[in-house]
């Protein structure tokens, strides 16, 4: 296969090397439960209409002609994720997602402080959220944590320059302040927009 370097590298995220387990993809944290097992549609009919056998059909892949197999654990770090086995002619790939944070968890004041921020911010990159109506909503306390900051303020110059906020506006506002990086990436911007109260679907 192509790229197999990266392939590798990425399998470190997903699996153990020496216990050979499932591992948190956010912090490694290895001891991890199976939530719910189902398939998540893609867009293209007629092969990827139907369900694994054996699976309920939930939810569709957005902007994805394939579907694909979707495993949700949840880590006893508190971490919520997802495997997705997809199938592309005869691969399987496998990819490992963070969908959010666990709220029956056992968090720190700190931690909680910080989720209810993340989630702010993850309402505002999925467009349930104004971030204009946010920043003048007399409840609203700011962000603390300084990569959250920089991205709200840029979700805010989007609004005020009419543009819509999804992952790539908000990525490409944040390349311009030469900022993408330090918050993160596009993965974290990915993370955020997919991350749901409900798990994900
Ligand atoms: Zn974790």
């Amino acid at each position: 296969m192509k790229n197999q370097g990266n392939y590798l590298l990425h399998l470190d995220l997903l699996i153990d090397p020496v216990e050979h387990t499932i591992i948190c993809p956010k912090c490694g944290h290895n001891y991890t439960h199976i939530v719910e097992v189902f398939t998540r549609l893609g867009a293209d009919p007629p092969g990827d209409g139907v369900a694994y056998a054996g699976t309920i059909a939930k939810g569709v892949v957005l902007n994805e002609r394939h579907g694909c197999l979707v495993i949700r654990l949840a880590g006893e770090c508190g971490h919520l994720f997802e495997w997705h086995i997809q199938q592309y002619k005869g691969y399987n790939f496998v990819h490992s997602v963070v969908t959010g944070r666990d709220p029956s968890f056992d968090w720190s004041a700190e931690d909680r402080e910080e989720n209810k921020q993340r989630e702010l911010l993850s309402r505002m990159i999925r467009g349930d959220l104004e971030p204009l109506d946010v920043l003048v909503d007399p409840s609203f306390e700011g962000f603390s944590v300084d990569r959250y900051k920089r991205v709200f303020s840029a979700m805010c110059d989007l609004q005020r320059s009419y543009m819509s906020i999804d992952r790539v506006t908000v990525a490409n506002e944040l390349m311009k302040k030469n900022e993408l990086e330090s918050i993160g990436g596009l993965s974290f911007l990915v993370e955020l927009s997919s991350e749901r109260e409900d798990g994900g679907t």
